[in-house]
């Protein structure tokens, strides 16, 4: 008997219906014998009763309530989805049993609002699985292991599921959203961009660091170190979804060391701040050294860093403008800041070392005349910074540039 998890997102507990679809797979699951554990999340999104956003409207001063508070808040939206869907799980006649993230074993750090899981003590759903009952778990928190309870950061009920099919040694962690799995690129740019059928950790990693709004990126990385395997799908269909496994199916990046088919996806970020600083002519010594300290002691968190000899290109997220501006302004620095960003990243495990590919994302930038303002490249992938208002015909360019249009075996 394999332990499946089986983890629904908002949109798909959202309403009766939709509860309905949810029902009938787990139903399904437990008629071909495997032993289930469902997450959920909070029903819906913003505006529907126990969402997560719909809960945090309702404090006044957000940023003044502790954040400990406010985890105890969002927390019952899940709790709520658990014990609603419980219900409709019983009316298909299914032994079911309601347990928040704590009374699941999942313990966790007290960073309230973005805790991390330190361990989960799988016992209590290891006893109910033994005697045929399905735990219906609160996703998203956990506790301390002094009994306060947590989160794990948005989009955290992902985080949940993997953890236990980690604990759980689980088959599966089946994603299940509105969606039909990870695309090549985002369906509201590109109108064809295709379900993947496969990819790694690194890939999905990097996607949803750069942009990719499909899995939580704790989520891979639970997956990656535990070597679960992990499956994006939808509610609504019966398309076989995007399998997140390295050596789960045939996968092998390998496959095509050809520059022309070696990308997996493209992702974008829009809205990003670019810095272009210069030192004081007082200060040329350790300039870089000073600066970044201090930006890191502001807690500015830096990304796409270009250092040069006499200045330094980097961004910022749009909400630690003001921050960066001050503490380059008190130390006396020369900048300009540039609000209009937006970064786009191909993605593929297959770039690694390969002649070739930044020859074709160039190619497709000349081609779109597109200006490139700033890059930066992994072993996995080949980032651009641009103007905002190029963001959407670059992302297009290289869907069409590495032919992510067309059905590709991987195999
Ligand atoms: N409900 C939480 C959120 O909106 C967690 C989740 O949906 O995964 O972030
Ligand atoms: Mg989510």
């Amino acid at each position: 008997m394999a332990i499946v998890i089986q983890k629904f997102g908002g949109t798909s507990v959202r309403d009766l219906n939709r509860r309905e679809i949810v029902a009938r797979w787990v139903n399904k699951a437990k008629q071909s014998k495997d032993q289930v554990v469902v997450v959920v999340s909070a029903m819906g999104r913003r505006g529907d009763a126990y969402a997560t956003d719909t809960l945090l409207d309702l404090i006044s001063g957000k940023e003044r309530s502790p954040a400990e508070e406010r985890d105890l808040l969002v927390s019952c939206g899940e709790i709520i989805s658990a014990v609603v869907l419980a219900s409709n799980l019983r009316d298909l006649g299914l032994k079911v049993r309601v347990l928040s993230g704590g009374q699941a074993g999942v313990i966790t750090d007290d960073n309230f609002g973005d805790a991390r899981i330190l361990e989960v003590e799988p016992t209590v759903l290891e006893g109910l699985l033994a005697e045929g009952t399905i735990p219906v778990v609160a996703g998203f928190q956990g506790r301390t292991v002094d009994g306060r309870i947590t989160t794990l950061g948005r989009g955290g009920s992902d985080t949940t599921a993997v953890a236990l099919g980690a604990a759980l040694h689980a088959a599966v962690v089946d994603i299940f959203t509105d969606v039909d799995g990870i695309k090549t690129a985002d369906p509201r740019i590109v109108p064809d961009a295709r379900t993947i059928a496969e990819l790694d950790y690194e890939e999905i990693f990097q996607l949803a660091n750069l942009g990719a709004r499909v899995i939580h990126p704790r989520a891979v990385e639970i997956g990656r170190q535990f070597g679960v395997a992990i499956r994006v799908r939808s509610t609504f269909s019966e398309s076989t979804g995007t399998w997140i496994a390295s050596g789960h199916g045939t996968l092998d990046p390998w496959a095509h060391r050809d520059p022309d088919h070696s990308v997996t996806g493209i992702t974008q970020l829009d809205h990003l701040m670019q810095f272009n600083v210069t030192p004081p002519s007082s200060m040329l010594k350790d300039w870089a050294y000073h600066l970044f300290m201090a930006l890191g002691e502001n807690k500015v968190s830096v990304d796409l860093i270009n250092l040069f000899p006499d200045r330094v290109y980097f961004c910022v997220p749009p909400e630690k403008t003001s921050i960066t501006k001050d503490t380059l302004e008190n130390m006396g620095y020369t900048f300009e800041a540039y609000d209009d960003r937006a970064k786009v990243s191909v993605v593929g495990s297959a770039i690694q070392g390969l002649p070739g590919v930044i020859g074709r994302v160039m190619a497709a930038m000349a081609q779109s005349n597109i200006d490139i303002l700033q890059s930066a490249d992994s072993h996995s992938t080949i980032t651009l910074l641009l103007h905002r208002h190029n963001m959407e015909k670059a992302v297009s360019a290289l869907h069409r540039q590495f032919h992510l249009d067309e059905e590709v075996s991987r195999t």
